[in-house]
């Protein structure tokens, strides 16, 4: 294994590029420590690049050093990714200072945007040009396009527009050896051999760094109707959603599943947060049925598939938004579900995904599998149900409240992991639907990967990053 550099080798590494480049361990601190701050890394030094040549100059002097290059974006990864292993021989390289957002153009429907640009700024852009860029998280206010872009990362409106990469047209990207790639093309159609974007889409930065993209634009959807739905089963949720999708097609552009337990802890911990139903009931739908013009009827044929989910007793309760406020009201229940578990203790969390028509039965026998195993343990079911991928969590038991009991109930994560994932692998669904391998989930994926699988992935990584510099940890075993 080579030297590290020595101090005058960065001194040097500061000459070769405009932007910032941090050595001292405080300004390095935050860079080093994930969201979650599970995992805590150490760094030779911190690059902020000003450009895509800056990116590049950096990356050949790694090479040249054969010194490993950790890229992040907003730092807001949950599986551990973006920041460096405890070595202290990589170089981080932070795209926070890339973030040029525009050209748009409307006719295209397209945008370009630099790596770093933070994705609320991206939506906000959008919007000034009375556009939809739909890729919408509940980090958005901090992570960038091109942490969104490496991770393929999903959210509330999957159901209705895809993940990150069905909304990216071009790419531009300094691959493992420095040379700058510039696919930045705002095509539909391009049949010109390999899709090299998508190599580099999803790959958690063990391939190149992501430094720009092309970005699909929709239209600003003109109405939008947000129901919650009370219902019995889960089982009573997948026919509902049928039922809505056949007479709301493309309009229905969320579907979020929230099990009784959920709303009950939202609506504890966060005051402001009221169930708008009289009674509890073991599930919750969250809709949204959003029309890119007026009286498209959209909201006509929602109420229909409602009234018909009352009839037939499926549903027990009904509420529909009748303003902006009200919608924004029914999305605070779902989206403060993660802070809610948070607030109730320690849990042990899981987002997966299995084929939607299997959900229900996913979901009996995995809780039932965990809850026999483990008496006592809440499960914390939500998730975007219409597109398959469940937050599939667990809580300590009610009375397991001191800190002992929560240790005891930690000590059975890796049992409650394999018990979920098993189970996800028997219905053909993936153990990481959205949040990545990152060092979280990279050895669980090799179990279930076949080693075909794994095998071509090593071979798309020995040929990419033939020095396995490029994020080496994250995503498969070394
Ligand atoms: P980082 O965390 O900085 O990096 C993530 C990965 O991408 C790392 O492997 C890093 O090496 C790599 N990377 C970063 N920038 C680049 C680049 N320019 N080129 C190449 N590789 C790069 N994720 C979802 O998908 N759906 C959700 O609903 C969701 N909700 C979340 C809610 C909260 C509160 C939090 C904290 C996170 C959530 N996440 C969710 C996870 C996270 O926000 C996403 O994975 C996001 O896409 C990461 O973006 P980032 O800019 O923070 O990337």
């Amino acid at each position: 294994m080579a030297l590290p550099p020595s101090p005058a080798q960065l001194a040097e590494l500061a000459q070769r590029f405009k932007g910032q480049l941090l050595v001292d361990e405080t300004s390095m601190h935050p860079y080093l420590v994930d969201w979650r701050k599970r995992w805590q890394g150490k760094a030779l030094a911190v690059a902020l690049p000003d450009s895509t040549q800056d990116v590049a100059a950096v990356v050949q002097w790694c090479q040249q050093h054969q010194v490993a290059v950790v890229p992040q974006g907003g730092n807001t990864s949950l599986s551990g990714g973006a920041v460096p292993d405890e070595s202290g021989r990589a170089v981080v390289v932070s795209l926070k200072r890339m973030k040029t957002i525009g050209p748009v153009d409307e006719l295209n429907n397209t945008m370009v945007v630099q790596a770093g640009a933070v994705l609320q700024s991206i939506q906000e852009a959008a919007e000034r040009c009375n556009r939809l860029f739909p890729l919408s998280l509940a980090a958005q206010g901090s992570c960038t396009i091109g942490g969104n872009l490496s991770t393929n990362a999903g959210g509330v409106q999957v159901l209705r527009y895809g993940n990150a990469r069905e909304l990216c047209l071009g790419l531009e990207v300094v691959t493992a050896e420095g040379e700058i790639w510039n696919g930045l093309r705002g095509l539909r159609k391009d049949n010109t051999g390999y899709d090299l974007k998508d190599l580099y889409i999803g790959a958690e930065g063990t391939l190149g760094i992501i430094t720009g993209a092309v970005l699909k634009l929709y239209p600003l959807p003109a109405s939008k109707t947000v129901a919650l739905v009370a219902l019995d089963s889960v089982q009573s949720a997948m026919r509902l959603f049928a039922d809505i999708r056949a007479r709301v097609g493309d309009e229905l552009t969320a579907f979020e599943l929230i099990s009784g337990f959920c709303l009950s802890l939202v609506t504890r911990h966060f005051s402001t947060c009221r169930s708008p139903f009289a009674q509890a009931s073991p599930w919750v739908v969250l809709v949204e049925v959003s029309a890119a013009t007026e009286h498209t009827g959209s909201r006509d044929r929602l109420m229909a598939c409602l009234e018909a989910a009352l009839e037939a007793e499926t549903a027990s309760d009904v509420a529909v938004s009748e303003s902006l406020a009200q919608a924004k009201a029914f999305w605070a229940l779902r989206e403060n579900i993660s802070e809610a578990q948070a607030l109730e203790g320690k849990n042990i969390k899981h987002d997966i995904a299995v084929p939607i028509s299997c959900i229900a039965e996913f979901v009996e026998v995995a809780s039932q599998s965990i809850t026999t195993q483990h008496p006592g343990c809440r499960m914390v079911v939500f998730g975007h149900l219409g597109d398959g991928n469940l937050h599939f969590n667990v809580s300590p038991p009610a009375q397991a409240l001191t800190a002992g009991s929560q240790d005891e109930f930690l000590s059975w994560q890796e049992a409650i992991n394999t018990l979920t994932h098993d189970w996800v692998h028997h219905f053909k669904g993936s153990i990481s639907a959205e949040h990545g391998l990152g060092v979280l989930r990279r050895d669980e994926s090799a179990r279930y990967k076949s080693a075909v699988e794994l095998a071509l992935m090593r071979r798309v990584k020995q040929a990419l990053d033939p020095n396995n510099l490029m994020n080496p940890g994250k995503v498969l075993t070394t």
